[in-house]
């Protein structure tokens, strides 16, 4: 049944066209609806392993996997197994259970910044939490962060985020009061001179440093070893919480996240709070955030920082992510993962450099991404000058053979355990034919 095509009648069309009366945009979540690069949303019917197959019974070659979560691919026989068992015991108690204390022992033990770790539903949420927390522990209201960054879509981080809003080109949404924002001092990312400036007029009132470590809503940038090492001198001399917004890369780039990696660059080097989600959950909505007990203890019902959620450690998410965690924590497989994800960010470099087209691209564990520039940018005005209208015709010539990655020029792209080096090839020789025209 593989690529048997579409018949006469799209069916993904007639999906959208429903959808659109109803639902705003015709999608849930902004960047779904194909809006920057055109065209009609692939509205999927079932997906396996690397694969999933759209209304029309095509098939695609997946690099999002839910932008992020599917790390081993889709419908992994041991987290299908450990959904279904849970499912059978109740979907929600509202009351805790034995997995909960599982998967933050699971987290702890991966992570060492993390003494402790509460667990919420979404990224947005833990994001908005290790704020709250920041501010709570610190006794101030102001913080850093950065242009392209994402970290949900909670009001007071809502200022020149990257991901969805970049490509609508309002980096700040409406709706957001200037008082919301006006504590949160926006800089621009790896810019060493503007991190010094901030600390020396803002220091004493900054409750904390907030940082996508690779920034993967503004595609794919690294934050330099030597800007990294400064955040955290300076947070800690200032008495500043350092943030790591981790949703994306942790559990992602590595078995210990973005953090065991500057780690080896920085000796003793550890962020103050974690913001974890996506490869947490495997796929079930589930985050977290944790850090030094210390901080963690201000927790309510402990401290003074309210934060809860009626489905916070939902059983089916927590064995989702608990058996997520166990595949991801077999010897080798970051190792395995890491080379399939350079082979195909090397084979499209290959690609296009045959082709003459201006192409840049960088991964790290199952995290990759790409720009249609002769050098990989370090901040957004850099990632902004990216070639719009050439990224369309390239994610059109690929959505065309088979393969389905971000339908917006802002987000990284993930390869799971699943993609085989078949996939990978495919996908190669696919971007080759369609560099050839663009
Ligand atoms: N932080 C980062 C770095 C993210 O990439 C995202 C989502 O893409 C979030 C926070 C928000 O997570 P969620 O979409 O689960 O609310």
């Amino acid at each position: 049944t593989d690529n048997i095509g579409a018949s006469t009648v799209d069916l993904n069309q007639q999906l959208f066209d429903r959808a659109k009366t109803i639902i705003p945009g015709g999608v849930n979540s902004p960047v779904r609806a194909f809006r920057a690069v055109g065209g009609t949303p692939r509205f999927v019917q079932r997906a396996q392993g690397a694969h999933f197959w759209d209304a029309n019974a095509k098939r695609y070659i997946d690099y999002i996997g839910s932008w992020g979560p599917m790390i081993l691919g889709h419908g992994h026989p041991a987290v299908v197994d450990a959904v279904q068992r849970a499912v059978t015991e109740g979907f929600s108690y509202g009351a805790p259970t034995e997995r909960e204390i599982d998967l933050a022992q699971a987290i702890i033990d991966l992570v060492p910044s993390i003494e402790m770790v509460r667990l919420v539903s979404s990224g947005t949420e833990a994001a908005m939490s290790a704020i709250r927390l920041a501010r709570g522990a610190t006794g101030r209201s102001k913080f850093i962060k950065f242009e392209g960054c994402y970290h949900g879509h909670a009001d007071a981080l809502l200022v020149k985020a990257g991901s969805g809003l970049a490509t609508f080109g309002n980096p700040t949404s409406a709706g957001v009061p200037p008082e919301v924002v006006q504590h949160t001092l926006v800089l621009e990312y790896n810019n060493l001179t503007q991190l010094e400036e901030a600390f020396a007029l803002h220091g004493a009132e900054l409750a904390c440093v907030m940082i996508e470590p690779i920034a993967g809503n503004m595609n794919f940038v690294r934050a330099s070893v030597p800007f990294m090492k400064r955040c955290r001198e300076l947070c800690t001399q200032h008495g500043a919480l350092l943030v790591f917004d981790e949703v994306m890369t942790g559990f992602r780039v590595a078995l210990g996240g973005a953090q065991s990696i500057y780690a080896k660059h920085i000796p003793g080097f550890a962020p103050d709070i974690s913001v974890l989600g996506k490869v947490i959950g495997g796929g079930m909505p589930l985050a977290a955030f944790g850090g030094r007990r210390s901080v963690m203890e201000m927790l309510a019902p402990l401290g003074p920082v309210y934060q809860a959620g009626t489905l916070s450690g939902n059983p089916v998410a927590t064995a989702c992510g608990l058996a997520t965690l166990q595949e991801i924590s077999r010897p080798g497989f970051f190792d395995t993962l890491a080379s399939h994800t350079r082979e195909l960010v090397d084979g499209l470099k290959a690609a296009a450099n045959a082709c003459g087209v201006p192409f840049s691209a960088d991964s790290e564990g199952g995290m990759f991404g790409f720009f249609l520039l002769p050098q990989l940018p370090q901040n957004y005005a850099t990632v902004m000058t990216s070639d719009g209208p050439r990224f369309n015709r390239l994610f059109h010539g690929l959505l065309d053979r088979g393969v389905y990655i971000a339908p917006a020029l802002y987000e990284a792209g993930f390869v799971s355990a699943a993609h085989s080096t078949d996939d990978i090839a495919q996908t190669v020789a696919a971007a080759r034919e369609v560099f050839e025209a663009l």
